[in-house]
């Protein structure tokens, strides 16, 4: 079925643009279109903008109890589940996911995110007196007015929903610019947002590229920035909407590194190799994709990770059989490609992958690839590659192991691997990142998520990234404040 989408979420309508410009839409796993998108330009993110605005000011919304916010989030996450089998395929067949991997995480997750955030909402006390030197203050928490969200391709309702949950709960107007990879879903949810019934131009999606986002950081009704994308993208958001003291959160890119400890646990680290090191066809910005092994074990981690990686079905993202699918564009492919060459140039030597699988010749695919003999100053060990390639790096004793990880311009996230798992912690607590597991990754919603370094600034996820949306007020009183 193709998509062709004329139209824009403003002002709770869908309406046609200002702009003429359109994006194609292509299913990568096989070149095929799906549909089209409208490219917006910056009076429609203006109008949206404008309406986002009116909403805030306007539809009573902000002056709602946070508990009463929390009950349309909960029926945002009822009207998102009725459509979750759905954006899991249409996720799918827009950005390759595997569909069993989209199912995990586009199916029911989303909801959960909501719910949540209504569950934040449901405790958030906005306002306190305390007593000062002058008399009393009270001290109250505004939501920010109109957040501007933009998301990548590679997992976009979770990503949208680790912002729009809190900005909802928070009181916040919004307008999304989704990725123009995923946008169709992004379509797809604002039924849901429709069901759920939130005041008129409250929520509006504007679709588009790296125009119509850059128009949205510049607009000035847009009062606070939630990026999630590149590194280099990142940056260039932070300037712009520092131009404008508009406060941003920015989550980026990593290089994280999974430590594998003298003691570590080898046959447990292969059976979570996929999760940790190469989630989403390695697509995903928390992927481990180095990998630190005791020197007199590297040989033994090498043979490990290339018979795991060279047996990962790749295929079809429609088959439930598959465990990797495509990369996003074919462009992604030519990038990821170029970074194996550069190994290669650089000494780097290949024990598995490093082509295109046979016989899917039609879609974006790239092996399954392991590096060995790789130092951390080579380029694939640097820079993110966003792609099923894993760099196996030795060390000498757990200083240096320490080192290397902290050697990196990222900081995002990061696993270490031992029997002993309070050893591990405290290797844990050493490194320069925003989140590490031991003997795993696995990101949870309660807990704040984010990086340090060039991965990122705030954080998203538990009850924290509320106040990502919201800023303090502060009422002088004198006399003493009124007993509760
Ligand atoms: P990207 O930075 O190219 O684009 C992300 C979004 O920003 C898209 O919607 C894009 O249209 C928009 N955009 C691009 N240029 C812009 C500009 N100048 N101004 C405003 N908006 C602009 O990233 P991508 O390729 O879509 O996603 C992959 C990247 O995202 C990877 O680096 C990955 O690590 C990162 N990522 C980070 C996290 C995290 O939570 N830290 C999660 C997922 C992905």
């Amino acid at each position: 079925m193709e998509h062709d989408i004329k139209h824009l979420y403003i002002g709770g309508e869908y309406v046609a643009p200002h702009s003429a410009s359109r994006i194609e839409v292509v299913n990568p796993a096989n070149g095929q279109r799906i549909g089209s998108i409208v490219d917006g330009d910056a009076t429609d993110v203006a109008r949206a903008a404008e309406a986002a605005d009116r909403a805030f000011r306007t539809s009573g919304w902000a002056e709602l109890t946070p508990k009463d916010r929390a009950a349309y989030i909960r029926r945002l996450a009822d009207a998102y589940v009725e459509r979750g089998a759905e954006m899991a395929r249409l996720v799918s067949s827009e950005n390759g996911m595997p569909i069993s991997f989209s199912r995990l995480v586009h199916e029911e997750r989303p909801a959960r995110y909501y719910r949540y955030f209504a569950g934040v909402a449901d405790t958030l006390e906005l306002e306190h007196t305390r007593p000062t030197s002058t008399g009393y203050a009270i001290v109250r928490r505004e939501p920010i007015g109109v957040a501007g969200l933009i998301i990548p391709w590679n997992g976009p309702q979770g990503l949208i929903a680790w912002k729009l949950g809190p900005a909802l709960a928070a009181g916040c107007a919004v307008v999304i610019k989704p990725s123009p990879e995923t946008t169709l879903d992004a379509f797809l949810l604002s039924e849901a947002i429709e069901q759920a019934g939130f005041p008129p131009g409250l929520i509006n999606i504007v679709s588009g590229g790296p125009e119509t986002g850059q128009a949205l950081v510049d607009h000035p009704l847009i009062t606070k920035i939630a990026f999630t994308g590149s590194s280099a993208t990142g940056k260039i958001i932070a300037a712009r909407a520092g131009a404008q003291l508009k406060p941003v959160t920015l989550e980026l890119g990593g290089k994280s590194a999974a430590i594998l400890l003298d003691d570590a646990d080898l046959e447990e680290f292969g059976a979570r190799i996929l999760e940790v090191c190469l989630p989403n066809t390695g697509q995903q910005c928390t992927a481990c994709t180095r990998v630190l092994a005791p020197r007199d074990k590297y040989d033994q981690v090498v043979e490990l990770a290339t018979e795991v990686l060279a047996r990962v079905p790749v295929g079809d993202p429609a088959d439930p059989k598959s465990v990797f699918g495509p990369l996003v564009s074919a462009r992604q492919r030519a990038r990821v490609e170029s970074y194996i060459a550069a190994g290669l140039r650089e000494g780097a030597r290949l024990t598995t992958g490093g082509g295109r699988p046979a016989g899917l010749e039609d879609g974006c695919y790239v092996e399954p690839t392991v590096f060995r003999d790789v130092s951390n100053d080579m380029r694939i060990a640097r820079e993110e590659i966003f792609g099923p390639v894993l760099s196996i790096i030795p060390y000498d004793g757990e200083e240096e192991a320490i080192a290397i990880a902290n050697d990196s311009t990222y900081g995002l996230s990061g696993a270490v691997f031992s029997r002993d798992v309070d050893h591990a912690t405290d290797v844990a607590r050493r490194l320069q990142t925003g989140t590490v597991g031991v003997d795993q990754f696995s990101i949870a919603l309660e807990a704040p998520f984010g990086g340090y370094k060039e991965s990122g600034l705030g954080r998203e996820l538990g009850p924290e990234s509320v106040d990502a949306y919201l800023r303090t007020k502060t009422i002088y009183r004198a006399g003493s404040a009124p007993s509760a």
